[in-house]
């Protein structure tokens, strides 16, 4: 299997061409339901259906790839929002794990992937195997999604 940087990469770094700043920041889009927002920061539970509570936190303050370029005020402000929302996914889904996967091999917009990790399990013991989302995953039932969401955010408010 070969595979390769986008070609586009040198867009997608610069900020030119980064889906990530072009989000209009809705309640709820294609990719999930937001449960948590600060004026920086968005928790986007996803509809996807890769695993049971898989949520992404989004920076959304100007184009950021990695998280070194934070200012301290800025990493306090987005770490502590991704703890935070860890902390209500893992009470909410009780895991055996939390991950935090911040990659951003697809997208260089900062973000981290949160994974609460399961008894039932793709790779357990091991890295969470996730893939970039083409679109056509199988989707959480829409009921399903909006129910865990309406807990998560009772749960962060
Ligand atoms: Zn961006």
């Amino acid at each position: 299997m070969t595979s390769e940087w986008p070609s586009n990469w040198a867009d997608r770094i610069s900020g030119h061409a980064c889906e990530m700043c072009q989000s209009k920041r809705l309640d709820e889009d294609v990719y999930g339901i937001r449960i948590f927002s600060t004026a920086e920061v968005d928790a986007v539970l996803q509809r996807a259906d890769i695993q049971r509570g898989y949520t992404l936190v989004i920076w959304r303050g100007r184009h950021v790839v990695e998280p070194f370029e934070l200012t301290e005020p800025e990493a306090q402000s987005y770490w502590k929002a991704t703890l935070t929302v860890a902390k209500a996914l893992a009470t909410f889904y009780r895991p055996l794990k939390m991950n935090y996967e911040t990659l951003g091999n697809t997208v260089p917009h900062l973000h981290t992937h949160l994974l609460p990790r399961f008894t039932e399990d793709p790779a357990p013991g091991r890295p969470f195997p996730l893939l970039p989302q083409s679109g056509d995953e199988a989707k959480v039932s829409s009921s399903h999604l909006a129910s865990d969401a309406a807990e998560l955010r009772a749960l962060l408010s």
